[in-house]
């Protein structure tokens, strides 16, 4: 099924996303954690891609597992940053292949070489030039972008931000993921600017439960997020006791989540990182609110 088509579903509805093994070896037990998550039926699942595509084909083959055994609807991720035009267009005859019908078209992180590198020669500069490619393809893809509440960090403002944001969304982009965010305010006023700017495509907010005092260095570090004080608080006073933190996270993540349903938001998608149990957990937390 394509996204878009279940966008236009009525209630709330909830996802997940998770990620390819790193290596060959790792790759059963992340099989089994996805299968784990797509046995909670959520309206559709959607599998990263490795930065540097190493692991592409575990992205496909997870994708195809999900969507083939659980009947889960799937979306694969897929970027394009260093990469010649020849294997873009390789990964995606692979997508194809698979019979993959939704993919997120990203542009991937510009390491520190890549970033102080002449990248003037590149075919690929932005996601843009992805989903343009993809539309190329032939294949009907349902494509979906990246966007961020809180300013792409490349970008010098929000104002410019948005308009390239506006610029991947005519160029073929039918809906778009959030970055995630700790503070539902910054996701209002997104929604508000992006509107104003006249991008009117489906939005999906992307929230990150927070478990483990680690995981939240790693992740601020990472997305460069506003840890908003009663955050703070949790991590001050559970962050020791990785049970306590686990309920604090999933407790604040569930609270994010019913006040953006609350607001009109039609499709949550939580970063459950091939944990099942944090999946199932938040997903029962909403067993009456959601579907
Ligand atoms: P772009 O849309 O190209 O934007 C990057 C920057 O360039 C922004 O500052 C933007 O404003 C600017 N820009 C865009 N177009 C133009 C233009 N035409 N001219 C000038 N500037 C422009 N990474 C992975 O490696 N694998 C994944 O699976 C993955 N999944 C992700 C899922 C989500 C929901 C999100 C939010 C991020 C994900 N990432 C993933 C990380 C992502 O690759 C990085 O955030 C990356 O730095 C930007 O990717 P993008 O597609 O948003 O890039």
């Amino acid at each position: 099924m394509k996204l878009t088509e279940l966008f236009k579903k009525d209630g709330q509805l909830l996802s997940f996303e998770v990620f390819p093994p790193k290596t060959d070896s790792a790759f059963d037990s992340v099989k089994s954690a996805t299968e784990e998550i797509a046995k909670l039926r959520p309206s559709f699942m959607s599998v990263t891609y490795g930065a540097g595509g190493g692991t592409s084909k575990y992205t496909l083959e997870i994708a195809k597992n999900i969507k083939a055994q659980y009947g889960v609807p799937t979306l694969a991720h897929l970027t394009c940053v260093s990469s010649t035009r020849e294997t873009v267009k390789a990964r995606i005859e692979d997508m194809k292949a698979a019979g993959i019908q939704n993919v997120m078209a990203l542009r991937g992180d510009l390491t520190p070489e890549l970033m102080n590198s002449d990248r003037s020669g590149w075919v690929y500069q932005h996601a843009e030039d992805l989903i343009r490619e993809l539309k190329e393809a032939n294949a009907d893809f349902c494509i979906g972008g990246a966007c961020y509440p809180e300013v792409h960090p490349e970008s010098a403002n929000q104002a410019d931000d948005i308009r390239h944001l506006k610029e991947k969304v005519e160029a073929g982009c039918e809906f778009l993921t959030t970055q995630m965010f700790f503070d539902n305010n910054l996701l209002y006023n997104f929604l508000y600017k992006i509107r104003e700017q006249g991008i009117t495509v489906p939005i999906v907010p992307g929230i990150m439960p927070i478990t483990n005092a680690k995981q939240m260095k790693r992740s601020i570090e990472m997305s460069g997020c506003y840890v908003p004080q009663r955050f703070k608080s949790l991590l001050d006073k559970f962050g020791s006791s990785p049970a306590a933190m686990k309920q604090a996270g999933i407790a604040y993540a569930t609270d994010q989540i019913i006040d953006l349903y609350a607001n009109g938001i039609k499709n949550v998608h939580v970063y459950s990182m091939n944990n099942p149990d944090v999946a199932q957990k938040i997903q029962s937390n909403l067993s009456d609110i959601i579907g």
